[in-house]
């Protein structure tokens, strides 16, 4: 089996610097090439999900991500104790714990994790055209990727129906914390002080643009709360476009994170599912075996099929008028039903993903947490009497009794 040659990532977001170091991981020379000159400071993920942290702890994250997360706890209006996400605004999940974080505080761990592994980050350079000789492209280009427009994936799915603001902004007048349904629409306020979230379902927004201005119309129509919003420090104006590339690669053309597939924000899986497309797909291309790298589709597309199909559903859930409201009650007292508590935790958390492996055995193609793989490479440990072969990224290939 030939080694791959280079690889060049497109993005320095969160999964272009993770396919980064995990390729570099694996000896290979790989380049970044990013179009903004610095960081990107507008507000997105402010968690990582229990299953996302277990993954990159196995690679050695773990101390550099918790000094992370815990440098940021000042900036935190309050602090969610326990928290394990939530399913359409209900905050009944009940798994792993989440993981405080930035995304911009990841990316820096990220970053810093690339270039120590030697990776070149190139700033400052915006991919306008792909000249595809016999080394490897990833587009880690984000939604709107020009990596997959260029290289002509398909990417089909449902147009945006909603408005979502997201911001940092100095509040005069009390807003209540945490997440809340209203007639009009939704809101919710922190943890991250000053953060506010408004979502409207009267159809896409009309502008990229967040103004003082339009998140205060907002933010009151929605909370019905008298409040001034008197400076805004980073915001972001969101929607639910639900697309996913029918495949992830083209030939030497591959794509990862929000490249591949994009949905709404509900549940704070997009950011999750990226980095597990780069744990995924960075050993695989290492190996430069076309079979192996093309499990890398097999294995993350019904994955993400999975998050678009949870998101749409909450976008539904969460809708103000009385049909939905009825659904929402529904549900509500459903996810009381234990059975149904874990099989909606396990499906935001991504706890319930099996890979095919060809193995009957239950945890063949399930994830081993707690190893030490932080050398890239995978390992056999014995499970339960039988002996598991455990791929670099942690998941279980074989069992042998
Ligand atoms: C409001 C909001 C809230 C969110 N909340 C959560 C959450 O709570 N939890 C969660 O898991 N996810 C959340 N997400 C989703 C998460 O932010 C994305 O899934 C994540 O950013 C995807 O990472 P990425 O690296 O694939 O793409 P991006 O972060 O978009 O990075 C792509 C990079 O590529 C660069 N680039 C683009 N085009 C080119 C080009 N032509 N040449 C060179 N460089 C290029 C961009 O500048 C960018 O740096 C949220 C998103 C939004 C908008």
């Amino acid at each position: 089996m030939k080694a791959t040659g280079d690889v060049t990532v497109v993005g320095a977001g969160p999964v272009g610097l993770l396919l980064a170091t995990e390729l570099a991981l694996q000896g290979v020379r790989t380049t970044v090439l990013e179009r903004l000159t610095t960081q990107a400071d507008t507000i997105k993920a402010q968690m990582i999900s229990g299953r996302t942290y277990q993954m990159l702890a196995m690679r050695g994250f773990g101390p550099a991500i918790d000094a992370a997360s815990e440098a940021e706890a000042a900036g935190l209006a309050w602090r969610p104790t326990g928290a394990t996400g939530h399913f359409a605004g209900l905050f009944k999940l009940d798994g792993l714990p989440l993981v405080m974080l930035t995304q911009q505080a990841l990316e820096r761990v990220l970053e810093a994790r690339a270039l120590e592994l030697g990776v070149a980050i190139h700033r400052g350079v915006e991919v306008t055209s792909l000249d595809l000789g016999t080394d490897y492209v990833v587009g880690c280009d984000g939604g709107r990727s020009t990596v997959r427009k260029l290289a002509g994936f398909d990417f089909p799915g449902t147009d945006p129906t909603l408005t979502g603001y997201q911001a940092i902004v100095d509040l005069d007048g009390d807003l209540p914390r945490g997440w809340h349904q209203t007639p009009t629409g939704v809101y919710a306020s922190g943890p991250l002080k000053g953060r506010i979230m408004t979502l409207e379902y009267d159809g896409p927004p009309t502008t990229r643009e967040a103004t003082r201005e339009t998140l205060e119309a907002s933010l009151r129509r929605v909370s019905g709360h008298d409040v001034r919003i008197t400076a805004v420090h980073t915001a972001t104006v969101w929607t639910d476009n639900t697309r996913q590339a029918t495949t992830y690669r083209q030939g030497n053309v591959l794509l990862a994170g929000d490249a591949a597939h994009i949905h709404s924000p509900f549940g704070g899986q997009g950011l999750n599912l990226g980095l597990q497309d780069a744990l995924n797909l960075g050993w695989k291309l290492a190996t430069g075996d076309s079979s192996l790298i093309d499990t890398y589709t097999t294995e993350r597309h019904p994955v993400a099929e999975h998050v678009l199909h949870n998101t749409m559903a909450q976008v539904a859930l969460t809708r103000p008028d009385p049909h939905s409201r009825e659904l929402y009650s529904l549900f509500r007292d459903l996810l009381d039903l234990p059975q149904v508590r874990d099989r909606v935790t396990a499906m935001v958390q991504g706890t319930d993903i099996r890979y095919d492996t060809g193995s009957e055995h239950p945890l063949a193609g399930t994830f081993v947490p707690g190893l030490d793989l932080s050398d890239g490479k995978g390992t056999s440990i014995a499970l339960d009497g039988a002996e598991a072969t455990v791929r670099p990224d942690g998941y279980i290939s074989r069992i042998t009794t």
